[in-house]
């Protein structure tokens, strides 16, 4: 049997980096082992539908290079790929299992599920479930007679169909991560499957959709973990063989504890793949580094791209224990997929950013800047920041000047600029006529290199001064540098 997997988001929001890394390892998984990758949209709760979700999911999914094999836009033998499209076939199951048993009718109102509550809570359970302890004492087709509960259906009194968990079973399963799972079916509430809605919830439709759709793996957050045995029991009272399981770990703030929206959202975290592309960040940098929140390879190896992630990948090297974010270590991933690319790819990258930051240039010169910058950069959009490259500066480092900017710096500059107005100009002519002139007035080359800096780029750091002057050229460096000298007033005297 051929492996398939799916990702199964419910569109109720935008696609967050949790998100990406199950879609990721599912697309792995298929890839390493020849299956197919299944995107599944799961859009029963209309209560919490948004409505660009599933576009904002797709298109996220594109730009990280998770190429499915079928969805609700490719056609596969599996469709409809959304789950508000599939209604009949949970209606199908709900019925089976209502015939055999296995499930029954509910007329609880909301006051009457909260007057349950009320009378059996106690400091050790301050909220009962509705399960096989509960059920006898609610109205269901369990307590009422058949003659009731027909009438009820008939005359259309609200109603849902819950799961009848059996009583002293032990619920296991393998899960690929973690190993045999145990529940005791005690533990298990009669799980509602099609609500008053008549719209099944997520455990009927996963449970049946997996199933239809010869799902052989189901990838997920350990968040789904105490939900598996209500499938477990779902794929056995409808005669189904289940699929593997694997839960991966949870994802933690930098700081531990689960990376909750609001948490992020104070730790100035972003959780949204949507930030992180309106931000510049490289797709394969971020796949790079959800890859490794959860699973190694077993090497020193740290940088991979797609492909290479699709020849190493195994569930296998799935940890358990939950794995904090880090903003810092996603930054170095940036970096070093940033890097990797040749200079004509960084200026596709930056394009977009020196577009909306209105600077205009060629595209040699634009990779000459390329050139020198590769280095430093740790997003395409650095390429735009550093406006000295386009503009004369506007203003000067305040604290760079203190710092650099002596009384004799002026005379200094102005003797520079002299010897450089020698027609020959690139790099090497301008640190020759550094030296000299700094040689010649007795002073170290520092003493002219940092306000030489200042003057060019109103800031003390960057690319190296004499390159960065070639680059420049001999016009713009004579007219930043005089322009200094005349604008920079003079230090007070210390
Ligand atoms: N619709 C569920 C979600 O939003 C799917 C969970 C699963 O993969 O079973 O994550």
């Amino acid at each position: 049997m051929s492996v398939r997997v799916r990702f199964a988001p419910s569109p109720t929001g935008y696609l967050h980096i949790g998100g990406l890394r199950t879609a990721l390892y599912n697309y792995l998984f298929a890839r390493r082992n020849g299956g197919s990758f299944v995107l599944r949209i799961e859009d029963t709760d209309q209560s919490r539908l948004v409505a660009d979700a599933e576009d904002d999911i797709v298109s996220a999914l594109q730009w990280s290079g998770l190429a499915y094999d079928e969805g609700p836009d490719i056609e596969g033998s599996f469709g409809p790929y959304r789950q508000s499209e599939r209604s009949d076939l949970y209606r199908e199951a709900a019925t089976r299992l209502l015939k055999a048993g296995h499930a029954y009718y509910a007329f609880d109102t909301p006051e009457e599920l909260e007057a349950m509550r009320d009378r059996l809570s106690t400091d050790g359970n301050p909220s009962p479930s509705y399960d096989m302890s509960t059920r006898s004492s609610m109205r269901n087709s369990l307590t009422l007679s058949a003659v009731e509960v027909d009438d009820m259906i008939s005359s259309g009194a609200p109603h849902v169909v819950r799961l009848k968990v059996p009583p002293s079973e032990t619920v296991t399963f393998t899960d690929a991560v973690r190993g045999n799972v145990t529940f005791d079916s005690s533990e298990i509430d009669d799980q509602v499957l099609i609500k008053s809605d008549g719209m099944p919830t997520y455990h009927l439709a996963n449970v049946v959709d997996d199933h239809a759709m010869e799902i052989t793996h189901v990838i997920r957050g350990e968040e789904w973990l105490p939900s598996t045995p209500k499938h477990v029991l779902l794929y056995q009272f409808l005669g189904w063989r289940a699929p593997e399981m694997a839960h991966l770990p949870l994802i933690l703030s930098p700081t531990g504890g689960k990376l909750s929206k609001r948490k992020a959202d104070k730790q100035g975290i972003m959780v949204l793949v949507r930030d992180y592309i309106d931000a510049g960040y490289e797709p394969e940098a971020l796949v790079n580094y959800l890859a490794f929140l959860g699973w190694n390879p077993g090497t020193e190896q740290e940088v991979f791209n797609l492909h290479e992630l699709e020849e190493v990948f195994s569930l296998n090297r799935v940890g358990q224990s939950g794995v904090q974010f880090s903003p810092d270590k996603l930054r170095w991933y940036n970096e070093q997929h940033l890097r990797s690319l040749d200079n004509g790819k960084i200026l596709m990258r930056a394009k977009p950013h020196l577009k909306a930051s209105g600077i205009q240039a060629s595209d040699d010169y634009l990779l000459r800047v390329i050139n020198l910058m590769r280095d430093r950069i740790t997003f395409a959009a650095d390429i735009a920041s550093n406006r000295y490259f386009f503009e004369d500066p506007q203003s000067f480092d305040a604290k760079g000047l203190q710092k650099r900017w002596k009384s004799e710096s002026p005379q200094l500059l102005r003797l520079y600029a002299e010897a450089l107005e020698e027609p020959a100009f690139d790099a090497e002519a301008a640190e020759g006529a550094l030296r000299s002139v700094a040689e010649q007035h007795g002073v170290g080359a520092g003493q002219i290199i940092h306000p030489v800096r200042l003057a060019l780029s109103g800031v003390t750091f960057g690319p190296g001064l004499f390159e960065l002057m070639e680059l420049l050229g001999k016009e713009t460096c004579l007219r930043r540098i005089r322009a200094a000298v005349e604008s920079i007033p003079a230090p007070s005297p210390q």
